[in-house]
Parts: structure tokens; sequence; C-alpha cells
């Protein structure tokens, strides 16, 4: 997926911005990240194989090496929730929450950014921790 150019882009398309505390609880479902790869929310599963290759995921289990990976929310803005990667935290998508007849109907990518680099990545969680 295409990432904005830098983070003032990124904000500039989520717009107004506040801390999560809408009920994430029935939503539930996958969405494309800004890593290119595709999550399930609330709770991905790590693979680095072919998901249809059952031999594989029989191995993984066997070995362990299969881990359950949550995705955070970062904020919130109107109908829609900043995602955090579950794989590589620098990576933030903002995804917009569907519904109609207030029923939810799935996630629907927006835009993404890549923090990259700890400058940007410290005053990135300032500003969210700052949120209200
Ligand atoms: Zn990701």
């Amino acid at each position: 997926m295409k990432l904005e150019r830098n983070i003032h882009d990124f904000l500039l398309r989520v717009g107004k911005i506040m801390s999560p505390k809408m009920n994430m609880s029935i939503y539930k479902g996958e969405y494309l990240c800004a890593c290119s790869q595709k999550h399930l929310y609330p709770t991905d599963i790590k693979t680095d194989f072919d998901l249809n290759s059952l031999s594989g995921l029989h191995s993984m289990i066997m070995q362990n090496d299969i881990s359950m990976m949550d995705t955070k929310v970062l904020a919130e803005g109107r109908m829609l929730v900043i995602f955090q990667c579950p794989k590589d935290p620098r990576y933030i998508t903002a995804v917009k929450i569907k519904q109609s007849f207030l029923k939810f109907k799935g996630f629907k990518t927006i835009c993404g950014y890549k923090l990259d680099n700890e400058e940007e990545i410290l005053a990135f969680s300032h500003m969210i921790n700052k949120l209200r």
C-alpha cells in the first residue's frame, strides 16, 4: 500500500483525533495494515508460512513457533481508529469503521505511515499520550 510521505500528511488525512474511548469489542475483522500485510483485529496470529499449508501450521504448533499478536488502538476519530501494527510498531494505519444500519460492515484502510526514526517515534507517542 502507498504510505503518506510524512506524519503531517498522515494526520491531515486522519483529521481530528482523540484518545480511544469507543467500545471496540463489537468490531472484529481483517484490515490492510501500513506494513502492507493484512491483520486480524483484535488478535492476529504470527505466521511466516502459507496459511493454506496445514502441515506448515501443524509443525509450527509443534515447535511452539506460533504466537498471538494484538493490534493496539492508538487513537480514534470520527468512525475511524489508528491502529499500530502488531508485527512492527513503526507502522500506523488509519482505518475507517464501516457501518450500515448500525451493523458493522468491516474495516477500510484510509492511509498509513511508517515512523522512520527514533525521534519521530518519540514525538508521535508523546502526541498520542497528550490526546484527550
Ligand atoms: Zn502490519
